[in-house]
């Protein structure tokens, strides 16, 4: 499951790829890594497809998940983009991806999506916004409402010193969020926010701000929509490792044991971001701790 379309209760969901394939070093990538981690729970041949065994680099899908409710087409994350420019982000600069002929393929033009889910304002999760007409920055689809948490918004607005040396993202609000601001396509919500009755936001916070994960479900089948909550399953047994984005690792440690427990509790599926195939895991506790097993 994660691969080809499936669905929860009376919802599709496909994932739609933009990149994938070897990212950063696992002890740059995940703060107090240890090979340990690795070895206590099944060995290099249980993690093998999350990280190259002969070089310890992570491997990362960049993919955003497209939902189908009874009512209206939705497209969670909106990766990289095409031609942006992204200096300090080599392996995200001035790409040239096929991810719309993708979204194609899976039936769903630009002009049919709406409502586009940012679950954070990472340079990775909101390229695809926009794209660029006649040497402008336009939104990508024309239709769509861009929801967005108004913390994150306000973390990443310009002239805000938290965010303003935060080089990953430099640039991203002015190319791939404010072009849909300014033509009022943005709806900035707090506390949570609905859609269709089927999605639920709410925020999970730690890796940015405002971190937001939508849970989904449908004819008492549920999944989770966990945006960078977390990177690899090593975190589903190890929830205190963080990711080195983290802006907040406290706190993201806080959210990430929460949005597992609680994936536990209602048995919904686990869907994050980045993690490379298998994309798609259920949680389930095992002893005192929780453990992933693929879902399929
Ligand atoms: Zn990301």
């Amino acid at each position: 499951m994660g691969d080809a379309t499936f669905n929860v209760g009376d919802v599709q969901v496909t994932r739609i790829e933009e990149a994938y394939g070897p990212t950063f070093p696992l002890d740059m990538m995940f703060v107090g890594f240890s090979q340990d981690i690795v070895d206590d729970h099944g060995g290099g041949a249980e993690f093998s497809k999350f990280y190259e065994v002969d070089t310890g680099m992570v491997l990362c899908s960049i993919h955003s998940w497209l939902v189908r409710t009874p009512q209206s087409v939705v497209l969670i994350d909106t990766c990289c983009g095409n031609g942006k420019d992204r200096p300090a982000m080599p392996t995200m600069h001035q790409l040239d991806t096929p991810f719309i002929d993708r979204l194609a393929a899976a039936g769903v033009a630009p002009e049919d999506v709406d409502y586009v889910v940012c679950t954070h304002l990472h340079v990775d999760h909101v390229g695809w916004n926009t794209h660029l007409v006649d040497g402008e920055w336009v939104p990508t689809f024309p239709n769509a409402t861009y929801v967005m948490n108004s913390t994150e918004f306000d973390f990443w607005k310009p002239g805000n010193p938290a965010s303003a040396a935060i080089e990953i993202n430099a640039g991203v609000f002015e190319d791939s969020v404010l072009p849909a601001f300014d033509r009022d396509q943005v709806d900035l919500w707090d506390g949570d926010r609905e859609i269709d009755g089927v999605l639920h936001l709410e925020t999970a916070t730690g890796h940015t701000p405002g971190h937001a994960v939508a849970w989904l479900e449908s004819k008492g089948e549920r999944a989770v929509f966990a945006g960078d909550s977390m990177h690899s399953p090593m975190q589903v047994y190890e929830p205190s490792l963080g990711c080195a984005f983290d802006i907040d690792a406290a706190a993201a440690t806080a959210a990430r044991r929460g949005l597992l427990e609680t994936c536990v509790e209602r048995g919904a599926l686990l869907l994050p971001a980045h993690f490379a195939s298998p994309h798609a895991w259920n949680v389930v506790q095992k002893g005192d701790g929780l453990a992933p097993v693929a879902a399929g």
